[in-house]
């Protein structure tokens, strides 16, 4: 079969592989669509041993079950499903919450993060990763597995903070932040002002309904602080779906005393929070700061039913599998709006 994957660090291209077959208790999936999210340029980006080459690409993924394993009930051939992607170890005390994503065993455990993903015409996935779509469209399916539920879950974790009538700063309109921005919308009534460095996300935040938008730079700040009012007010929640240098600053300085910080994007920034006596503190005091990552097997269900539901639409870019390294380019240059997606 046809795959991408990633041969070296920094190296992403096509392979021809054997086609996988389902072990016991797994499925083999065709891939109907996988998204390309931007933690894939991570990937590629980080050092050798980091994580296994090679690898298939591709952890945001929905398709239709071709063959399933010995033991494997309740799925069928010709059943449409999405991937939830993280495999923890199922035996720990967060694996028996259901939270996989804090799995004390298995880091970061996954389709596409640890075994080989979904940038291929087939993927084999543990039966018990699959959660049923209907007959949405898989380009609209795919996304919801990462770009949907890690919003989803950081919204989760904020939900306290977030009572009507709050504000909302969510920066980085991307894969991620455009599901984010409709997940507060259609589950909160909170004040949401998007930021972002790029007119063309900003325009499909407009469009998806923030009450406000705010281009990145140097007065960003001031912009976002005449809409949150001044320290100790501000923000009472920050989604930082970048994590630059320049949007942890931001989020800093908007956050509202006792407000929170999620800071989902990897970009490599860093957040100082050590108070100093005698100096105005890096964050204002009661801040909350929380580092999520992904989200449940249950939220994914939670996602997938507030898409049936119509209240959640990725806005996508397709692309054939034989384009998937240009997606990417794309993706790295800031060319993608929404997310793109790849249909092998
Ligand atoms: P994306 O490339 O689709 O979107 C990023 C957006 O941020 C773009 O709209 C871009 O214009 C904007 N941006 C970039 N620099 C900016 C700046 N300085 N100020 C304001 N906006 C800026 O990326 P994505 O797929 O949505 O992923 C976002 C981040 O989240 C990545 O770092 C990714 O690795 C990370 N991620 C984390 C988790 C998790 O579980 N914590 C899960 C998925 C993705
Ligand atoms: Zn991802
Ligand atoms: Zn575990």
């Amino acid at each position: 079969m046809r795959a991408v994957r990633m041969t070296a660090p920094g190296v992403l291209e096509h392979a021809e592989v054997p086609t996988p077959q389902a072990g016991p208790g797994e499925v083999l999936l065709r891939v109907g669509a996988v998204g390309a999210c931007h933690s894939d340029l991570h990937i590629l980006d980080a050092p050798e041993g980091v994580f296994p080459i090679p690898m298939t690409l591709g952890h945001e993924i929905a398709g239709t079950v071709d063959t399933v394993g010995a033991g494997v009930d309740g799925w069928s051939p010709g059943d449409r499903a999405a991937v939830y992607g993280i495999i923890g170890c199922g035996r720990c005390r967060a694996c028996l919450r259901g939270e996989e994503n804090r799995c004390r065993v298995i880091p970061v455990g996954g389709i596409g993060l640890s075994r080989d993903g979904g940038l291929a015409e087939y993927v084999v996935v543990p039966a018990s990763r699959l959660l049923p779509v209907g007959d949405m469209d898989m380009t609209q399916a795919a996304p919801l597995t990462d770009a949907g539920l890690t919003p989803y879950h950081a919204v989760e974790l904020a939900r306290p903070r977030l009572r009507p009538g709050t504000s909302c700063v969510v920066i980085g309109i991307g894969g991620l932040g455009h599901m984010g921005l409709q997940i507060l919308l259609a589950t909160t009534a909170v004040r949401i002002i998007a930021v972002d460095t790029n007119t063309a996300a900003l325009d499909l935040a407009g469009r998806l309904g923030a009450h406000h938008v705010v281009q990145a730079g140097p007065d960003a700040v001031d912009k976002i602080r005449e809409l949150v009012g001044p320290a100790p007010d501000g923000a009472d929640v920050v989604l930082d779906f970048v994590g630059a240098q320049p949007t942890l600053d931001t989020a800093r300085q908007v956050v509202a005393t006792g407000g929170q910080i999620l800071l989902v994007g990897l970009a490599g920034g860093t957040l100082p929070v050590r108070p100093v006596a005698d100096e105005p503190p890096p964050v204002p005091l009661e801040t909350g700061v929380v580092v999520p990552f992904w989200g449940t097997r249950a939220e994914l269900h939670e996602v997938i039913a507030l898409a049936r539901a119509g209240r959640l639409h990725a806005d996508v870019q397709t692309f054939p599998l034989a384009e998937a390294p240009q997606a990417y380019e794309a993706l790295r240059r800031g060319d993608v709006r929404g997310r793109a997606v790849i249909v092998p």
